[in-house]
């Protein structure tokens, strides 16, 4: 018998999801499973039909999402007390991933929510503030808002122009910042800004034109104050499903109270936005196991010349170093988790993931996109949603630039913002 007569027998494979091959179900424990399952049971059965037709609007029914996900338990759920859920690391981590298999900008109010407004308040806040908000904000009856972003200092937050300053006993702030989720529907807006009256020097953070007048801290300044607007930017490519505001404050008068009394310098806000980049890790990968999943069911359908797309060994390339990115940034993201969990992940751990899961999460939406071909390019098809969401994602909370040079500091000792 000669070996091109031989048959090479195969036994019948049953398809696997890119992460089923990775076995990572066998690293999560019960409790974060069960977590975790709600939430996607929650994204497919009430967001995912109408995902597309939000994306295409450009709007959002932001105060009922919230009110169901205060319902569903995911607002503030890794913060303990005040109405919150108090669960593990990892069950937050995956609850953000389902939420960004829906859309990044689902994950954006969550992560907004609770990463960073409610845990501004939960960490920095007197316990009048906790009192006044968290439970609301938990329930998702009151929405919040971080402002941190102005116009002209995005990466360098220490530059900020935003001022605070003393009249009597109360606060006057103006200033103006950008780029804020959930800014126009927030019933309080979390502010940063730099007092004028604490002396020069301050944190030693001022920056540029900034100038170095004195410390940043945290204002709580709720919908309504007056000189205070937040004007939606409309006209976005990217995260459409998510609200997204300047806040202009002008000459807005704040009582002493409004101030968060444990945040003295940029730390404050910068320890926020670890929170939020943890959830990062994620949720990105949320989003490419959606692109990469449903690029899979559709290589099965599609036939192309005379076989499945699936079926052709270019096809295979794409999906098999696509799925080994996903399974490696999970792996990734489970082990920080751990960490979290234990109490000892490090900020430029956290650039490790973020890094990776948004580098790898829009290579993945980008190369889906070329297999669903001309289909790809549609609302049918959650794949170029995803991918347009991802740059966003990939310039919020620190960029990959400057996730690099966080990373590259750790490395050598060498500090190369500047
Ligand atoms: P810039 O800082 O101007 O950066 C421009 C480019 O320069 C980037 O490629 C950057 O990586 C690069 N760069 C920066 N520093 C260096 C360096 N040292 N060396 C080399 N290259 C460098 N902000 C908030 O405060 N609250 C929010 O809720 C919020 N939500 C957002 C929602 C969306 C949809 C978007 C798009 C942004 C949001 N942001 C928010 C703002 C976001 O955090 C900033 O856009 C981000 O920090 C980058 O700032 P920038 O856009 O000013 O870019």
């Amino acid at each position: 018998m000669t070996y091109e007569d031989e048959e090479i027998s195969v036994p019948p494979v049953t398809p696997q999801t890119p992460l089923g091959l990775f076995g990572t179900e066998a690293l999560i424990g019960e409790e974060d499973r069960a977590i975790r399952d709600t939430v996607r049971q929650y994204v497919s059965d009430k967001v995912r039909p109408n995902l597309a037709g939000w994306y295409e609007e450009g709007a959002i029914p932001a105060r009922e999402l919230a009110r169901e996900l205060g319902t569903l338990g995911v607002l503030g759920m890794h913060l303990e007390g005040y109405g919150c859920a108090g669960t593990s690391a990892t069950a937050y981590g995956l609850a953000c991933m389902e939420l960004e298999a829906g859309d990044s900008g689902l994950r954006s109010l969550v992560s907004v929510q609770g990463s960073l407004a409610m845990f501004a308040i939960w960490k920095y806040g007197s316990e009048e503030q906790k009192q006044q908000w968290l439970p609301r904000m938990a329930s998702g009856e009151a929405i919040g808002c971080f402002g941190l972003t102005e116009p002209d200092f995005g990466s360098n937050p220490a530059g900020m122009r935003t001022r605070a300053r003393r009249d009597g006993s109360d606060w006057v702030l103006d200033g103006t910042k950008m780029w804020i989720t959930n800014g126009s529907v927030a019933d309080v807006a979390v502010v940063w800004a730099r007092t004028e009256d604490e002396g020069a020097g301050g944190d030693g953070t001022g920056g540029g034109a900034g100038g170095r007048a004195g410390r940043v801290r945290g204002f709580l300044v709720p919908a309504g104050t007056p000189g205070f607007s937040a004007p939606e930017i409309k006209r976005k490519m990217s995260l459409r499903a998510s609200v997204t505001s300047e806040l202009v404050l002008e000459s807005v008068r704040l009582p002493d109270s409004a101030v968060l009394p444990d945040a003295v310098g940029l730390s404050g806000p910068l320890s926020c936005l670890n929170e939020a980049r943890y959830g990062i890790v994620f949720g990105a990968l949320g989003a490419a196991r959606d692109c990469l999943e449903t690029t899979l069911g559709y290589a099965r359908q599609r036939e192309i010349f005379d076989k499945p797309l699936a079926a052709y060994q270019l096809s295979q390339a794409k999906l098999a170093d696509m799925s080994l990115e996903l399974g490696k940034g999970m792996l990734l993201a489970l082990h920080l988790a751990s960490l979290k969990d234990a109490g000892t992940l490090r900020p430029e751990q956290i650039s490790l993931g973020k890094l990776n899961s948004t580098r790898e999460a829009i290579a993945i939406a980008r190369e889906c996109r070329t297999m669903l071909g001309a289909a790809g390019i549609t609302l049918e098809y959650p794949v170029m949603r995803h991918a347009n969401n991802l740059e966003s994602v990939l310039t919020y909370e620190g960029t990959s630039e400057v996730h690099q040079l966080v990373i590259g500091q750790a490395l050598t000792g060498e500090v190369a913002f500047r």
